[in-house]
């Protein structure tokens, strides 16, 4: 049987780990051609080095800086020839703080690299979805951008934004055959949350109707059905995965 993603190619970035790394790998296991991209070279190496072959290519890329990113995607056009699907993945966290007394180096972290790195990204890419009328963009937010997460202000402002973008890339890609949507994740199981303080991490889990945090991988799923040909008729769409946490 043919694997619905035979002959695309696909960025991922923050796909050293967690949620970029689990996506990755069930977009290669449709056949998709997956660049793995991640601030350090270390880890992406080894990420694609420990995936028993599925995952051959990756690149450095800091999503922050433009010049980075530019570089990065000449590097898998010069190798691939196009990019089908894009996946704003990288994040980051930090300690929890009032919002007043949140270190300005904090939000403007936080800012250039969920907003500004999704906005980098998509203006690398999207011309040439563009030119070829195809493409998928995902972008990985998060429920505390819809719903806020006290103590969180930097990191919940930051994923609204990506929200927000995602609304108006929708509308204005609309008739090109690129779509573009949003997930928002509720607490999932990765390295990400370690950096998170054990109350912290009760008050995000006491919110979860399920009970329980979810599973990379689990993501991963809605990201691949969203970057797969399959999804047709959604964008500038937000997908909540977030065990019944948040039901709008
Ligand atoms: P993770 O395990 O920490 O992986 C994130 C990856 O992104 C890391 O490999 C990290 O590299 C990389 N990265 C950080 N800054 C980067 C940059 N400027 N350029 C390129 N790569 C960069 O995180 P995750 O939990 O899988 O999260 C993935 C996405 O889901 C993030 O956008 C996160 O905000 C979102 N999300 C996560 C949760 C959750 O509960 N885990 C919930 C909602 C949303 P280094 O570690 O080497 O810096």
């Amino acid at each position: 049987m043919t694997k619905t993603m035979e002959g695309q190619i696909a960025l991922v970035t923050g796909a050293a780990r967690g949620i970029g790394l689990a996506t990755a790998r069930l977009l290669a296991e449709e056949g998709a051609r997956v660049f793995l991209s991640d601030i350090n070279a270390a880890t992406v190496q080894q990420a694609a080095e420990e995936s028993d072959g599925l995952l051959r290519d990756w690149v450095v890329l800091d999503v922050a800086d433009p010049e980075s990113v530019n570089a990065a995607v000449r590097q898998v056009t010069d190798a691939a020839g196009k990019i089908d699907i894009l996946v704003n993945n990288a994040g980051i966290t930090d300690r929890s703080y009032p919002m007043w007394e949140t270190p300005l180096p904090i939000f403007e972290r936080m800012w250039a690299t969920h907003f500004m790195g999704t906005v980098h990204c998509c203006q690398a890419v999207i011309p040439g979805m563009i030119e070829r009328g195809y493409g998928r963009i995902i972008n990985v937010a998060s429920v505390a951008g819809k719903e806020g997460n006290a103590g969180s202000s930097a990191y919940s402002s930051a994923k609204a934004g990506v929200i927000g973008l995602t609304k108006s890339l929708g509308k204005e890609l609309a008739l090109t055959g690129v779509l573009i949507n949003a997930v928002t994740p509720g607490i999932i199981n990765t390295p990400l949350m370690s950096d998170a303080t054990p109350e912290h991490i009760a008050r995000l889990l006491a919110k979860i109707p399920m009970g329980r945090p979810g599973e990379a991988e689990e993501v991963g799923e809605l990201v691949a059905w969203l970057a797969s040909p399959q999804c047709s008729f959604s964008t500038g769409a937000v997908f909540d995965i977030s065990g019944g946490r948040t039901t709008y």
